[in-house]
């Protein structure tokens, strides 16, 4: 019998030896700031009519392979025409890690940096070779030259932007994203997870570019337990995608709760136009705030800087208090000292403004 350390180190690829996990912190007994849910729940009516749903469900079986019934649901309220295809995920992540599981080894996979932590983490540890280009350091936009130019270098296989971007918030220039559309000779998906909170799309573009995917989830909007994300595209690239997909991704009690849920659009979208409401609120406050420098957000978060090398105390010191947010500062780059709250409830954001009012002043 091999012992442990030779065992591990001959079984699995280097990727995986040398990566670590992707955390997520314990949250329990706090006021949870930090993961871009959505602060509320379903009213009791309505839960009520949810689990008479649940009732007719067959746990005993198998789901519906494709998920007809969601996906045709899906395609209706996004408005997508029959030209287009939709590939339905376990969350967006999957989406994402079946994209790049279908790459060749050699391929490159290109974003914007800062961005989404799982485009990086996912083409580590396939072995792609992933770059990440720095955004313009005032504006968090586009470098457009430096994105032309490693589009150019390298052929990205697949390029993605976040779009409003995350962690920083903002939305891309559009002219910068055609032109990278235009000039990428491989796909470009925009990953609209956060498209709710900004009213901005790219869906509308999906049939004038055959490299364009549109990809969404259900997280942001309320329904991060459910694990539902979907991609919008070109049918010849979505049947590929398709070939890799596990048969059963999507189980059937998130067959059925999204598919309940959308019956309900109206209540999530109130839902979302009170976020919207309070993110106006939350960055008023913040940019009064000395020492602080808030970032505009078009999404369901802030992003802010603290003053310099303060930005872990301030974390602790807010955990200390009860609230959860992101700590982004040990990222470095155009993320030092900066950290990231999810827009909550109206007395979740007072309590977190307090809190760092009171973290603020002890400098
Ligand atoms: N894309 C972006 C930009 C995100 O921020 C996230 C989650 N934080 C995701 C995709 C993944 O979302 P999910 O897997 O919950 O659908």
């Amino acid at each position: 019998m091999p012992k442990t350390n030779n065992l591990i180190a001959s079984v699995f690829r280097k990727e995986v030896l040398t990566m670590s996990a992707y955390k997520v912190a314990d949250a329990h007994g706090l006021i949870k700031l930090d993961a871009m849910e959505n602060p509320y729940n379903w009213p009791e009516d309505i839960k009520e009519d949810w689990l008479e749903k649940l009732k007719d469900c067959q746990l005993n079986r198998y789901p519906d392979p494709e998920a007809r019934h969601l996906t045709q649901t899906i395609k209706r309220l996004n408005q997508i025409s029959d030209r287009l295809d939709v590939l339905l995920g376990n969350g967006s992540d999957e989406i994402i890690q079946l994209l790049l599981m279908a790459l060749p080894e050699t391929a490159s996979v290109l974003s914007p940096s800062p961005g989404f932590v799982m485009y990086k983490q996912l083409s580590d540890c396939l072995g792609l070779n992933y770059l990440g280009i720095p955004l313009l350091a005032d504006t968090f936009d586009l470098d457009l030259p430096a994105m032309l130019a490693a589009i150019e270098q390298h052929q990205p296989s697949v390029i993605f932007l976040a779009y409003p971007n995350n962690p920083t918030g903002n939305l891309f220039s559009e002219t910068s994203i055609l032109e990278i559309i235009k000039t990428a000779k491989g796909l470009v998906v925009i990953d609209e997870a956060y498209a709710p909170f900004a009213n901005a799309s790219f869906i509308h573009a999906l049939d004038q570019y055959n490299n364009l995917l549109v990809m969404r989830t259900v997280s942001k909007l309320g329904l991060a337990g459910l694990r539902l994300g979907y991609i919008i595209g070109n049918p010849a690239i979505i049947e590929q995608l398709s070939k890799i997909r596990l048969p059963y991704n999507i189980n059937s009690l998130t067959q059925i709760s999204a598919d309940f849920a959308f019956t309900h659009k109206s209540l999530f979208d109130l839902q979302t136009q009170k976020v919207c409401a309070e993110r106006a609120v939350v960055f008023k406050r913040l940019s009064e705030l000395d020492g602080i420098t808030a970032y505009p957000s078009a999404a369901n978060f802030i992003l802010f800087r603290a003053p310099e090398n303060k930005a872990t105390e301030i974390f602790l010191s807010i955990k200390h208090q009860g609230i959860l947010i992101k700590n982004l500062s040990a990222q470095g780059g155009l993320l030092s000292d900066c950290l990231r709250v999810t827009i909550g409830k109206p007395e979740e954001n007072i309590a977190f403004l307090a809190a760092l009012t009171k973290s603020v002043g002890q400098y």
